[in-house]
This record gives structure tokens, sequence and C-alpha cells, in this order.
């Protein structure tokens, strides 16, 4: 288990992270999520030992994480961390740069190690292509499987699939949680991306302003976003009295009802249309299944609160 007791940080005398506290099993995915400068990389940062605390303890197990005032060498052999900067070696080649850190005593095992993470991460057609030659997308790649080759207990993860295409990236997240979690890899990821949460992590922290303001399963938070903040993660939402926070999706255009509103734009969404309507003088976002035309009068209604 990893364990994060009253941790308090800041570059300067301006607190980035203020009494985090939490918790995670081995073997679980822990999302964490906040707006840019919300302290997400920190954290990972002073996970990973690379700052010294100002206050608190990070544990893995019975080991406490120290920052390099304790530890002449950053970083620990049970985990790895895969950053914003990925340093790889340039001109060796994509399986050189997975295979460095195994063992050259028994060369069929780190062929065949090598082999399974370069599938992992798809780069099967790229194995002995250059690092300098490959795009950002497959450099971030290279980086993931290069800080699983060792098989970590724990792994961090910023942002991890940032620099990957949508054409790649729904596969590409499957193929490395699913392998996380059948070897029991503790995963912690920092991302402001909710499809590299909704379906894997098991609980999510959210950061705002050196704090933790909500801590939850995907579905609990999802479902029940206590604050503006939570629901702008998961999608257009909308504050409507006196239900509260809805998203466009619970709202639904109906022959009549006490909401009327006047119709602004529609905006195309792929298998539906976002709807920008004027209630009482607000914008409201309504999900439907076809494009209204500007100044229609329409009624909605809301479902599911
Ligand atoms: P996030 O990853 O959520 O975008 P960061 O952890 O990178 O947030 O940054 C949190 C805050 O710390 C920001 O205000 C940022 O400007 C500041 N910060 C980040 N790195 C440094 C640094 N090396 N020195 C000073 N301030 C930093
Ligand atoms: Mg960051």
């Amino acid at each position: 288990m990893l364990q994060v007791n009253n941790l308090n940080f800041g570059y300067t005398k301006t607190k980035v992270l203020n009494a985090i506290d939490f918790k995670v099993e081995a073997g679980k995915n822990l999302a964490i999520i906040g707006e840019s400068g919300s302290g997400k990389s920190t954290l990972l940062k002073l996970i990973y030992g690379e700052y010294d605390l100002d206050e608190g303890q990070i544990f893995w197990k019975d080991q406490e994480i120290l920052g390099p005032k304790y530890n002449l060498v950053v970083g620990y052999e049970f985990m790895k961390s895969v950053s914003q900067e990925f340093d790889l070696m340039p001109v060796t080649t994509v399986a050189e740069n997975i295979g460095k850190f195994l063992s050259n005593f028994y060369p069929e095992e780190k062929k065949e190690r090598t082999k399974e993470l370069i599938e992992v991460v798809e780069l099967e057609a790229f194995a002995n292509t250059k690092v300098k030659l490959l795009s950002g997308g497959q450099k971030q790649r290279v980086a993931i499987a290069r800080a699983l080759a060792k098989q970590p207990e724990i792994l961090l993860l910023d942002e991890p699939f940032s620099h990957i295409d949508n054409f790649q990236k729904q596969g590409l997240r499957r193929n490395v949680f699913n392998y996380l979690k059948a070897k029991n890899i503790t995963c912690i990821v920092a991302t402001h991306d909710r499809n590299d949460v909704l379906g894997f992590a098991d609980e999510i922290i959210v950061l705002d302003t050196a704090n933790i303001i909500a801590k939850d399963s995907p579905e609990n938070l999802y479902k029940n976003p206590q604050l503006p903040l939570i629901a702008s993660f998961f999608g257009e939402f909308n504050v409507l009295e006196p239900y509260g926070i809805v998203y466009a999706h619970q709202l639904h255009i109906v022959a009549k009802s006490d909401f009327k509103a006047t119709v602004r734009s529609s905006y195309f969404n792929g298998s539906t249309w976002l709807i920008e309507v004027i209630y009482q003088s607000e914008v409201i976002f309504i999900q439907h299944t076809v494009a209204l035309e500007r100044g229609t009068i329409i009624y909605f209604s809301v479902q599911g609160k």
C-alpha cells in the first residue's frame, strides 16, 4: 500500500500542496485530476522522491520515500515514473531503449520481455528504429514500455497519452492499463483527460488550489459531482435551479414543460448534437439527436435527477 500522510510542499513560500492525505492499495489504479497548475505533476514527483517534503510522510509498504536530502540517488527500484519529459537514448533503437535495464545474463529472457513490452505499447513495426526518428507519441510509448521493463511494483504516469493521437489512444490505454492490472502493478496517473480515467481508475483524487477537494470512485464522482469543477471534467454541464449541476445529456427537449428556451447554436458532436439555448438569460447546453435552427422555441425537462 502507498500511504501519503499530511503532505505539505511548496517550491517557494507559496504552498503547492496542502495537507494531502490518501492511500492506494497494491494493484489499484488511482487517478489524480485537476486543472493545469493544480499540483498533479508535483505530487507525482514527491511520491517519486524528487523533492524533500516540507511536512508529512510517504510510505510504500514499510519503506519511507525520502527526498534528495536523505537519498543520494533519487528514486527506488520498486517504483518507476514516466514524466512529461521522457529522457530516452536517441541514437539507439526502440528495443534497445526498452531492454536497457534488463540483465544481459539471460539474453533469451531479455529478448522475450522486450518483445512483450513492445506489443503492449504497439510498436512492433518500430522495434529496430532509432528513437530520434520517432514522433512524440511514439517516444512516449517507448518511455512507458521502458518503465515497465523491470516490473516495478508501482508506476507513476504523468499525462501518459498526451502526445498520442486519437486514432491509437483508446487501444493503447486499454493495453497499458490491462497489463498493469494483470501484473498487479499499482498505478498513479495524473491527467486532465477523462478518457484516461473512466473505465480504468479505481479511485479519483481531485486537486484544486493545493488541496484535495474530492476523492471517490469515477462512477460516484460522475453521478454526483459536488462542484462545477468536477462536473467539467466529465463533460458539458449546467447549473440549473432547483436541480443544481445537470449534464447536457440529462436535459431532454420535450413538447411542453416549465422550462422554455430559445435556440442559439447547434454543435455537431458525433453521435449527438449539443444545443446551446438561452433560458432566462442564461446559456444552457442540451444534448439532442438533431440540430435545431437558431431562434427556435423549445421546452426541456430534466431526467435522472
Ligand atoms: P499540474 O501538473 O497540475 O499542471 P504542477 O505540479 O506542474 O501542476 O504545478 C503546480 C504549481 O507549482 C504551479 O503553480 C507551477 O507553476 C508550480 N511549479 C511547478 N514546477 C515548479 C518548479 N520547478 N519551480 C517552481 N514552481 C513550480
Ligand atoms: Mg503536470
